[in-house]
């Protein structure tokens, strides 16, 4: 390949030569289906092979990169002659001589291919251990020319996050591979901007990521590619940036009204409001970048619906994304039911609707038979066009990675955009990240909502907890029984769903459940989740793959053990999965005696509020106040490259660069900024197709 954009490449891992079934497990384990996913995967540390350091020059852990002398073959331990080890002694010939023992677990045929006298290249980690120097981690390469260096020495030598069955050489290979395979990486930034903040081009970067001349040359390769990342991320988010004219007030269109009037409640208070506030952006000239920030339960769906209504009357199609297949399938119902009856045409997108059926669907989309499409991430891949789209609502927006959202809101022009969110973004953070995102927030709940009880529950006080569940049943109620994981590998004594299913079924004989988790065919979640919303399930047995989303509003106790495991944001999701009627509900958290601190604080903070935003607020506080890292680890952003930790600097460098720009060149018309037009309509996650 000529030329490429470093997040342009992909086709799947599985086209490398080399990568099967086994390997392509092993990166999807570290999240990498495509070759650029590849690319993105940063080194967590490197093996310095540039220099001589000498065994002597190493401090204990430390890595010795050196000649050695090969001195002798020693065995030690076991009985038997093949149970033994071998152990080959070496002197340094750098440095002071000094002297190591190799210790060649399971690698006894190195007595054959080490030879004594012979001299080698030698990288290894270094361990003291009873006054001795050995080591078990090394590399030996034959190196008898001191002119003719075997191929590893004098580089810097990548250490990526592995996954089992991936090893350090499989992903060294496969990044080369990648890295070979385009003959020069597109740039993406204006030169005056490379100039002006000390940037590498992007070829380069991508390259010194992986293969770094030096330490210095690695820096300003993550610094770039962070820059790149960031100046796209604002660039893209600074759209209705304007403020929006008049105070005209946006009118309900009949649709809406209908849809309102059919249902069995009335709306709260802040679903008015939030609607009101995003029919006036809908109506405006200005692109809605607004995010619907709401607890768990508070009713933002229905939100999302009512003002969908107000785009399809204006014949533009809706795009309605999910993270999950599970979430979507359940939008996909609930539209069903509200919206459909209303002559409002829907479509229904996943990853699972394959062949003919997903061609006809696609046609139907491109061809503007749809109003609204619901699916999960699946909406956003190449294959969709849209007809005509005007609005792109994304639930549980924090799951998304901001290059996929970038994606989903570059399939139009400049389409309406609403984030769904129930995990509270500080403001600062907003500010800076997002530049201009609107905000709008329900705070009150629906009518008649009881708060949910907590209980801490000891494992000693466990059946206790099983009989007041047996009393939920007899009134007809459902619950949900949480583990952290799904086999028992007999490493940790954690309860994994498969015995506790069983375990389970004794202790309510006769009541309907069923087992769930990630493992399972979707068409079979989906299949238990409809079984379990019917009421034929009277209980569900599950990983946390129920944590986002699911609404049944039976439901009344949710159970979750080993809960220290879990993080506040998690355990937050969960717990919201009950609640959700009139009905007083109950979650129990189980835990056993040996608890953290931090553990401790979590499961207190649980049991004194339910409220989401004070829980975002706690769980802040408790990893270390203004640690904005907490607000990545909850899930919230996703940079592959820039961390908003680290590289708070980075965020300003790039929103001042982003504001001069749009000021001096707000339509991005001059030649100089070509190349962020260019890069925006090429680049796959950034592109902006023509307006249809
Ligand atoms: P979330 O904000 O967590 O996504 P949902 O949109 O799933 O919440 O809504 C939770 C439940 O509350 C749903 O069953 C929904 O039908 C119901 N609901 C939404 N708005 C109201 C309201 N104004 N009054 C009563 N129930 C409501
Ligand atoms: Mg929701």
């Amino acid at each position: 390949m000529e030329e490429a954009y470093i997040r342009g490449l992909e086709e799947s891992v599985t086209t490398l030569s080399g990568v099967g079934p086994a390997a392509r497990k092993g990166y999807e384990g570290l999240g990498i289906e495509t070759k650029s996913d590849l690319l993105a995967l940063s080194p967590r540390s490197f093996e310095d092979h540039s220099k001589i350091t000498p065994i002597d020059a190493v401090a204990d852990g430390g890595f010795a990169n050196t000649r050695v002398m090969v001195l002798r073959h020693d065995f030690f331990g076991g009985r038997s002659f093949s149970k033994r080890t071998l152990k080959i002694q070496v002197r340094d010939c750098e440095g002071k001589g000094h002297q190591l023992s190799l210790l060649c677990f399971g690698r006894n045929f190195m007595e054959k291919t080490i030879q004594v006298g012979g001299v080698y290249y030698f990288y290894g980690q270094i361990q003291s251990y009873n006054g001795r120097t050995q080591c078990t981690q090394f590399e030996l390469k034959r190196w008898d020319d001191p002119d003719d260096p075997p191929p590893e020495w004098g580089k810097i030598l990548p250490v990526y996050p592995l996954h089992t069955p991936l090893t350090e050489r499989n992903i060294r290979r496969d990044v080369t591979a990648v890295l070979s395979s385009v003959v020069h990486f597109k740039d993406e930034l204006p030169e005056k901007v490379v100039t002006q903040y000390h940037l590498l081009s992007m070829d380069e970067a991508i390259r010194q990521l992986h293969r770094p001349q030096n330490m210095e040359k690695y820096d300003s390769a993550r610094r770039t590619l962070a820059f790149d990342e960031l100046f796209y991320m604002q660039l893209l988010t600074r759209r209705g940036h304007a403020e929006r004219k008049g105070n005209e007030i946006s009118k309900p269109n009949k649709t809406e009204l209908k849809l309102i009037e059919s249902l069995p409640f009335s709306l709260t208070k802040d679903q008015m409001t939030s609607l009101s506030e995003i029919r006036k952006d809908l109506d405006s000239e200005e692109p809605m970048n607004r995010l619907l920030q709401g607890d768990v339960g508070s009713g933002k769906t229905l939100v999302a619906w009512i003002s969908a209504l107000h785009v399809v009357a204006e014949k533009k199609q809706v795009a309605f994304m999910a993270p999950t297949e599970l979430l979507a399938r359940q939008h996909a119902d609930s539209a069903a039911a509200l919206i459909a009856p209303l002559g409002v045409r829907l479509a229904f997108l996943t990853g699972a609707v394959k062949g003919k059926a997903r061609k006809e669907l696609l046609g139907q989309i491109a061809d503007g038979n749809v109003d609204i499409i619901i699916g999960t991430h699946a909406l956003f891949s190449k294959e969709v066009v849209f007809h005509n789209l005007g609005y792109v609502i994304i639930d549980e927006q924090h799951r998304f990675g901001v290059e996929q959202r970038l994606a989903l809101t570059g399939k139009a022009q400049v389409p309406d955009l609403l984030l769904m969110t129930a995990t509270p973004i500080p403001r600062t953070l907003s500010l800076t990240v997002f530049g201009s995102l609107n905000v709008s927030t329900l705070k009150t709940m629906p009518p008649g909502r009881k708060p949910v009880i907590t209980y801490l529950v000891l494992e000693s006080s466990r059946q206790r907890m099983y009989d007041s569940i047996a009393v939920e049943f007899r009134r007809g109620h459902q619950a949900y029984f949480v583990y952290p994981r799904i086999d028992d590998t007999g490493e940790s004594e954690l309860r994994d769903v498969t015995t506790m299913f069983d375990y389970l079924q004794k202790q309510y004989p006769g009541v309907p459940s069923a087992l769930m988790h990630s493992k399972l065919e979707e068409e079979e979640k989906m299949d238990i989740l409809e079984r379990f919303k019917k009421g034929e399930l009277k209980y569900l047995v599950s990983t946390s793959v129920v944590e986002v989303g699911i609404d049944i509003p039976n439901a009344t106790c949710m159970v979750i053990e080993h809960a220290d495991r879990f993080g506040l944001a998690a355990l937050h999701q969960l717990r919201g999965r009950v609640g959700r009627s009139s009905l007083q509900s109950y979650c129990f958290l189980v835990f056993s005696k040996e608890l953290s601190d931090v553990a401790k604080q979590r499961l207190s903070v649980m049991k004194q509020t339910t409220d989401g935003f004070e829980i975002a607020e706690k769980d802040l506080e408790i990893r270390g106040a203004g640690d904005i890292t907490g607000v990545r680890q909850s899930g919230f952003l996703d940079l592959k490259f820039a961390s908003l930790s680290n590289n708070l600097d980075l965020l300003e460098e790039t929103r001042d660069a982003v504001t001069a720009i749009m000021r001096d060149d707000p339509g991005l018309l001059k030649a100089e900024n070509a190349i962020i037009r260019q890069t925006m309509t090429d680049s796959p996650v950034f592109q902006q197709p023509s307006a249809s």
